[in-house]
C-alpha cells in the first residue's frame, strides 16, 4: 500500500488537510471505527512539517489538570503502539528531569508537582545532589532544585507516521503526497477543494495543517490567531550511552536527550522575527546560544561533534493549548491546530477523541477548552510548562 500518485477520487466525506501526525493520527482512528471513505492532502512528503522534525518527547509534567490527564493517556497508547498499528516507536522511559534555578521556578514547580500527584503521576521534587545521582555528569552548581518523573520519556516520531498512514491506507483511506490544497469553495453540502491534482468535493474538512493552518483557514475565511515559531534542535555523533532522563532547564527552555542510537538530542528557542511566515532556515545564532547553555550543565558535551542542524515550525497558539472543533459561522471545517512544542505527545490521544467526535459526535471536554472563540471571550488559561 503506497500513497497514491493519483489524482485523489472526486468525492469524499472527510477530506484531511495536513499528512502530519495529528492528520494521521486522526485518519488511522477513523479508520478503526469504520470510516473509510477519508482523503489525506499532504502538500509535501510524509513527515515534512513538524512531525519528521520534533524531539519525540513524551512527558506527563505539565501546569494543568487537562494536559497531565491528556499526556498521561498518550502515554498509555504510546505503550502499546507496537501492538495496536504494528510498529516499533522506540519508546524509552526514562523520564523527565526539570532543573529550576530560582525560588521563583522552584515554587512553580511545587505547584506543578502536588497537581500532578493529585492526578495519579508520581512526579517527586529532588534535590540538587539528587539530580547527580541520576545523571552523574550534570553539573548543578546555581541548580535549585529539579522534578522527576520516572514515566516521562522519548520516542522515535517517523514510525508513528509510517504506522498512521499505513493503516489509515489499509482502512480505506486514500493518502496523497505532494498535493497542495490551494483554494476552497464552500458549497451547498459540503466544501469543494482545489488542489494542484485537481478538485475533490468533501462533505467536511479538518484542518491538520500545523503552522500552515492559519493560510489554511484563510481559504474559508477564517482567521486564527496561532503564529508559526521556528525551533531550532540538532543532532550528535552517538556516544556510549550515558544519559537516561530527558534533561531541561526550566530558565532556558534547553532540553537534551540521548536517543536509542546514542546521539544526543537537543534544542533551544531562539527569537526570531514574527512575520506570520514559517521559516526553516539554521542560524548559526542558535548553535552558539545552545553551546553555552549545554555546556553550563553537561560540561561533558564541549567535546562532542554536532551531525545534523534543523529547525521546524511551532505552531503557537496565544495560551499554549490547541484549538479544536469547528468555528462558529463554518460548520462542517474543522480545526486541529496550535500545538505548539508537544503536538506529538499529543496526537495519540488527539486522535482518539477527535475520531469520536466526528463519528459519534461526541464532545470531550477538550472540545470546550480548546474552542476558537475562547480568545475572544477572554478566558484562557496559559499552560506553564511550554519548552524550547
Ligand atoms: C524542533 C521541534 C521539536 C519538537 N519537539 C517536540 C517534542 O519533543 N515532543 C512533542 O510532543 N512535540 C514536539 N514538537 C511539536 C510537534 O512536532 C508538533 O506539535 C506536531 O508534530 C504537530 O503536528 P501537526 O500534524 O499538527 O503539524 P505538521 O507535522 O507540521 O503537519 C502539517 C502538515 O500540513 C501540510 N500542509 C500545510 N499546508 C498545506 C496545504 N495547503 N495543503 C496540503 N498540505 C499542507 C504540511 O506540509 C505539513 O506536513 C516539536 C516541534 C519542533 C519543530
Amino acid at each position: 500500500m503506497t500513497p497514491t500518485a493519483r489524482a485523489p477520487k472526486p468525492e469524499c466525506d472527510i477530506a484531511i488537510i495536513g499528512g502530519g501526525v495529528m492528520g494521521l493520527s486522526i485518519a488511522y482512528q477513523l479508520g478503526k471505527r469504520g470510516v473509510s471513505d477519508v482523503v489525506i492532502l499532504e502538500r509535501g512528503y510524509l513527515a515534512e512539517g513538524a512531525s519528521g522534525r520534533n524531539g519525540g518527547g513524551v512527558r506527563m509534567q505539565w501546569s494543568s489538570e487537562e494536559n497531565i490527564l491528556l499526556m498521561r493517556e498518550s502515554i498509555e497508547l504510546c505503550r502499546s503502539f507496537a501492538q495496536d498499528v504494528g510498529i516499533n516507536i522506540w519508546l524509552r522511559q526514562g523520564g523527565y528531569l526539570f532543573l529550576a534555578r530560582s525560588e521563583r521556578e522552584r515554587a512553580q514547580m511545587e505547584r506543578n508537582i502536588a497537581l500532578q500527584n493529585r492526578c495519579g503521576v508520581p512526579t517527586e521534587m529532588i534535590s540538587a545532589d539528587e539530580a547527580r545521582a541520576i545523571v552523574p555528569e550534570l553539573n548543578t552548581t546555581g541548580i535549585a532544585c529539579a522534578a522527576y518523573n520516572p514515566h516521562d520519556g522519548v520516542v522515535f516520531p517517523w514510525p508513528f507516521l509510517w504506522g498512521y498512514a499505513r493503516e489509515a491506507m489499509r482502512s480505506g483511506a486514500e493518502l496523497h503526497l505532494f498535493t497542495d490544497v490551494t483554494a476552497i469553495d464552500q458549497a451547498s453540502s459540503g466544501f469543494v477543494l482545489h488542489t494542484s491534482k485537481g478538485k475533490l468535493r468533501a462533505k467536511r474538512v479538518l484542518n491538520a495543517a500545523g503552522a500552515w493552518s492559519p493560510a489554511v483557514a484563510r481559504l474559508v475565511g477564517v482567521e486564527l490567531p496561532n503564529r508559526p515559531h521556528r525551533h531550532e534542535i540538532l543532532s550528535t555523533e552517538p556516544l556510549k550511552p550515558f544519559l537516561k532522563p530527558m534533561v531541561s532547564l526550566l530558565s532556558s527552555g534547553l532540553y537534551f536527550s540521548q536517543s536509542m542510537r546514542g546521539e544526543i538530542v537537543t534544542g533551544i528557542s531562539v527569537d526570531d522575527v514574527d512575520d506570520g511566515s514559517v521559516k526553516l532556515g539554521a542560524r548559526l545564532q542558535f548553535l552558539t546560544k545552545l553551546a553555552r547553555e549545554i555546556t553550563s550543565v553537561m560540561p561533558r558535551l564541549s567535546e562532542v561533534k554536532v551531525l545534523r542542524q534543523w529547525a521546524g515550525p511551532y505552531d503557537v497558539s496565544p495560551d499554549g493549548h490547541p484549538i479544536l472543533g469547528e468555528p462558529e459561522n463554518i460548520p462542517g471545517f474543522y480545526l486541529c491546530c496550535g500545538f505548539v512544542g508537544h503536538g506529538f505527545m499529543m496526537a495519540p490521544i488527539i486522535g482518539q477523541i477527535y475520531a469520536e467526535h466526528l463519528v459519534r459526535g461526541t464532545n470531550h471536554e477538550v472540545f470546550r477548552r480548546c474552542r476558537l472563540s475562547r480568545f475572544v471571550e477572554g478566558v484562557t488559561e496559559p499552560e506553564q510548562m511550554i519548552l524550547g
